[in-house]
């Protein structure tokens, strides 16, 4: 058996140890029998003295903080290669020391999990640490017993957890979105080894910038209905961080949240209670700004590394807070790169130190095996598109190369008063026009209010799992009302040379396209062995037309109803003839709805 080092992630909200053992890299969970999602392998890097004296690290340490901030310490990392020392319970501590018990714990677990001594690891710190803090680091290590027989920049931990260095000479940015702190790097990858061309980031911001903005919306929501400034209640105020937290999380899948807590506060003596829904949208709004600021200092770093957007090759996510969906879009809308998140981001930078340390040990560089979808999974809506409305607007739900199982919802809305029903559409794909993706399924939800006005929002929810089974679930929110289907082999149904088939085919198709319509006028077979016909979006369009036009007959004067039942007939009449003569009758009624809506 090669030595055992261990890679060690000391961050600053939080800590993670790893280590590859028969080729596969193992985060380990921090108390036994927690099972093996992300968040049973994270130690919040906090340190507290217990009522009975004794040490704690970790969860219980940050539970106690809240009650006893004298007794307990938390984001020594700030502090680190300062000579300065810390008070904890009376005492003072150096940086080192306070590092040290949490690098101490980690060592026990790791320990206690492999079953075997561990006195070497290898340490990730920030690109821009300085010599003294990374000496800082260093003694830290030792103090718990570690031999430091390497510290690593968290970036080129995280490029290789991803593996971006086998890739042949590519540049890389690692942004990375933690609790309290933000870093992007430019990294130069090549033939194995990484280097860090420029960083630059905010010490001061992260995810609790974000659950703060929802802390501030439930006080103003708690002082406009009940009059009460909860500000003044440390309690009610630690709740609520936890309700705006776990808010935010939601917020990364659903379309809407909750902050709820029974008993927040009392006043005069009656029990509040606090209930408020925020939506995704408002949510981001609140946000944007962090995300802008986050945004600038790409820039910054790519100009101090001399380069440009063209020159990267490819974005690599780190930390909790980039799975905020908005600080995904913004990246891919600005850099035109669609970030890569499929290793976790909370446990990549201490997977990368595990591979590190595991190569240092004479190991085969080992690869972190994550299951992934290949394709991009979403639905249409009735959208802008090319400056006019089309019904086949594309809205993807669940990314490529997103890790699975996955759940991921978005909120859509009815178009006009008392609709009752509405249809899904499911396809496979990235263009934006949904014609131009396979589709994989379609139902109809119906029984939906009808005294609802336009705008009655359904929540729908893609669910693919590990065997590439997607339920997709459509659920009106008022009334939970719902339908679904389940496709199977969502992910095997088009693999390979199937799929570069069917583009050729789609893409024949745009060969002869009537330049007019913009659409072909040829069949295409669908993968669920349906048809879409020729001229479909034609016929689309006449139902959406007439429909439309209908709607304006009841509140039209008599002379218009005319024209307009004369338009609907001539359209519908047509609709069994030719392409050519259904457009014209199209063009028609569109100019007289145009005449009567403006
Ligand atoms: P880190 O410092 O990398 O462990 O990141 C911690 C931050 O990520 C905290 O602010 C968490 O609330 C945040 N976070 C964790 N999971 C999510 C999620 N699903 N969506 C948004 N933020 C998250």
């Amino acid at each position: 058996m090669t030595e055992i080092i261990v890679g060690i992630d000391l961050g600053t909200t939080n800590s993670e140890v790893a280590i590859v053992r028969e080729g596969r890299v193992e985060v380990i969970p921090v108390a036994p029998g927690t099972g093996t999602g992300a968040g049973a392998r994270i130690l919040p890097s906090v340190v507290s003295v217990a009522d009975d004296g004794s040490l704690l690290v970790g969860d219980a340490a940050r539970n106690q903080y809240a009650l006893h901030p004298e007794r307990s310490v938390r984001s020594i990392k700030r502090r680190m290669g300062e000579y300065t020392a810390v008070q904890m319970a009376g005492k003072d501590y150096s940086p080192q020391e306070i590092s040290a018990m949490i690098l101490r714990r980690l060592r026990d677990i790791a320990e206690a999990h492999i079953g075997a001594t561990v006195n070497k690891a290898v340490i990730t710190v920030p690109a821009y640490f300085s010599d003294a803090q990374r000496q800082a680091t260093r003694e830290a290590g030792e103090i718990a017993g570690l031999e430091v027989v390497r510290i690593i920049n968290e970036p080129t931990a995280a490029a290789l957890a991803y593996e971006s260095c086998h890739s042949g000479a590519r540049k890389a940015l690692v942004y990375d979105l933690g609790g309290g702190t933000f870093d992007v790097s430019v990294v130069n990858l090549e033939s194995d080894v990484v280097e860090v061309l420029a960083s630059h980031g905010n010490n001061h911001l992260g995810g609790d910038d974000f659950d703060q903005k929802l802390v501030t919306f439930a006080v103003d929501h708690l002082k406009e209905k009940h009059d009460i400034d909860v500000r003044q209640q440390p309690l009610a105020m630690a709740r609520l961080q936890h309700a705006a937290e776990a808010a935010k999380i939601t917020l990364s899948d659903q379309p809407y949240a909750m902050l709820s807590e029974e008993y927040l506060c009392e006043k005069d003596d009656v029990p509040v209670h606090l209930s408020l829904e925020i939506s995704r949208l408002a949510y981001e709004e609140m946000i944007e700004p962090y995300i802008a600021e986050t945004i600038e200092a790409v820039h910054v770093a790519l100009s101090g590394a001399g380069l440009t957007v063209a020159d990267i090759n490819e974005i690599l996510l780190v930390g909790g807070a980039t799975r905020t969906p908005l600080v995904q879009r913004r990246l891919e809308e600005d850099l035109g790169i669609q970030p890569r998140a499929e290793v976790d981001p909370d446990l990549c930078v201490a997977m990368g130190a595990a591979i590190q340390a595991a190569v240092i040990a004479g190991d085969q560089a080992p690869t972190v095996l994550v299951d992934v979808t290949p394709y991009t999974f979403g639905t249409s809506v009735l959208e802008y598109f090319n400056g006019e409305m089309y019904p086949y607007c594309y809205v993807p739900l669940i990314r490529k190369n997103t890790p699975i199982p996955v759940s991921k919802s978005d909120g859509f809305c009815t178009i006009f008063d008392g609709q009752t029903k509405v249809d899904i559409n499911v396809y496979q794909g990235e263009d934006p026009d949904a014609l131009n993706n396979i589709e994989i399924g379609r139902f109809t939800i119906e029984g939906l209010r009808e005294d609802a006005p336009a705008g009655n929002a359904l929540i729908t929810t893609f669910s693919l799992d590990v065997n590439g089974i997607l339920q997709v679930t459509s659920r009106e929110k008022e009334t939970g009302l719902v339908h679904s289907i389940t496709i199977d082999n969502a992910i095997s149904r088009f693999t390979g040379d199937k799929l570069a088939e069917a583009r050729e085919r789609i893409d024949g198709l745009f060969g002869d396209q009537d330049g007019e319509v913009g659409r072909p006028g040829a069949e295409v077979t669908s993968s669920g062995g349906e048809t879409v016909e020729g001229g479909r979006r034609l016929r689309v369009e006449a139902a959406a037309l007439t429909e439309k036009a209908e709607r304006l007959l009841a509140s039209s004067g008599t002379e218009d109803a005319e024209d307009l039942v004369n338009g609907i007939e001539a359209v519908k009449d047509r609709l069994a003839g030719s392409d050519a003569e259904l457009k014209t009758a199209i063009d028609a009624l569109a100019d007289l709805l145009y005449y009567l809506d403006a």
